[in-house]
């Protein structure tokens, strides 16, 4: 195994690794990237228009988004590496970084940016329709949806706060639970129950999607009776949780119970020295593009402080 000795390692090519990167790069640090062997350049990957990064009036397709932070990365001298951070050893003051490919990175600092996982249904046609109907995020996507009748996956708070939002542009929503009551906070459920745009098909799921070039229809089966029906639907929102992207640090890292790596907030600091964290992998909460660059920028300043004490 090759071992190569460098200041920075960052590990993740979302927003929040990508603007670590540049900002690192900026910095002089010559940051590595190991930027996966799949899904390089992040969850924007399976997104085609993004409207809400800020400086773009036009629409800006997510690949090329994503594409255009890697490259102004690279112009600063970040090295991108396609590959996985299989496993890291970030305990002492020389941190290990071990990639699929056999590379081993030691370095000083570490910034972890693995993203999170949408949950998703497990259905033929998601993939195919995601992006033309099926989506994860009401904030993201919700403005596409304008007087149109859409369908949301879920029964805990996440599934009400976007069926309620989606509520702004929708003629109609109608929330699709597995069982016959909510797993949500009271308050918000009856918030749900109370809006008049929005209905509950109880004890459902979702048996298909259908539509050739988008999404068409749903056809729902009860759980009770296995009955199938379809409904018709331009817009279908999967809000059944999401798992942060925190394996390879598991066990090392503290993280709250669901897997998301806790940072001294304001600052991207995890529990070990050299170590920050930044992006969906730590937010619960805003989960935007906009959001992980942020605090990937912060990361890299992080990073930059804890370096210099090293010159
Ligand atoms: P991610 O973008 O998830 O990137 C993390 C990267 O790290 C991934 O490439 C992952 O494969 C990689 N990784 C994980 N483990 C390893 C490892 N061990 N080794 C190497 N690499 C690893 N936000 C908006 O602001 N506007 C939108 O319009 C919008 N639309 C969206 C549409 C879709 C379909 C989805 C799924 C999300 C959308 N979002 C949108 C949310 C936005 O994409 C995320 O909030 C953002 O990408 C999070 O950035 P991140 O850098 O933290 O993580």
């Amino acid at each position: 195994m090759s071992i190569q000795e460098v200041e920075l390692v960052i590990v993740g090519s979302g927003p929040a690794g990508f603007t670590a990167a540049i900002y690192a790069a900026r910095a002089n640090l010559a940051p590595v990237v190991i930027a996966g062997s799949v899904t390089t350049g992040g969850a924007l990957m399976t997104t085609t228009e993004v409207e809400n990064f800020p400086g773009f009036v036009d629409p800006v397709n997510g690949p090329e988004l994503m594409e255009s932070m890697r490259q102004q990365a690279e112009r600063f001298g970040a090295r991108i590496l396609l590959d996985d951070a299989i496993r890291v050893d970030l305990e002492g003051p020389i941190k290990v970084i071990e990639t699929g490919a056999g590379e081993a990175f030691h370095a000083r600092a570490v910034i972890l940016a693995m993203g999170s996982a949408y949950r998703k249904l497990g259905l033929a046609d998601e993939e195919r329709l995601t992006g033309r109907g099926v989506s994860w995020c009401a904030t993201c996507d919700g403005f596409f949806f304008r007087e149109q009748e859409i369908l949301v996956v879920g029964g805990g708070d996440s599934a009400m706060e976007e069926a309620l939002f989606l509520t702004r542009f929708a003629s109609k929503v109608t929330i699709v639970h597995r069982r016959d009551e909510f797993r949500a906070s009271k308050i918000m459920a009856q918030r749900v129950l109370d809006h008049p745009k929005i209905e509950v098909a109880w004890n459902s799921e979702v048996a298909r999607l259908n539509g050739a070039e988008k999404l068409e229809s749903v056809t729902l089966r009860d759980t009770v009776t296995g009955a199938e029906r379809d409904l018709p639907a331009t817009g279908l929102f999967v809000a059944i949780g999401h798992d942060p992207r925190s394996e390879l640090v598991t066990g090392t890292v503290d993280t709250d119970a669901a897997g998301f790596v806790l940072v001294d907030h304001p600052s991207t600091r995890t529990n070990l020295s050299g170590v920050f964290a930044a992006g969906d992998l730590v937010d619960h909460t805003y989960r935007q593009a906009i959001t992980a660059a942020g605090t990937g920028c912060a990361a890299a300043q992080d990073a930059q402080h804890f370096l210099a004490a090293f010159e």
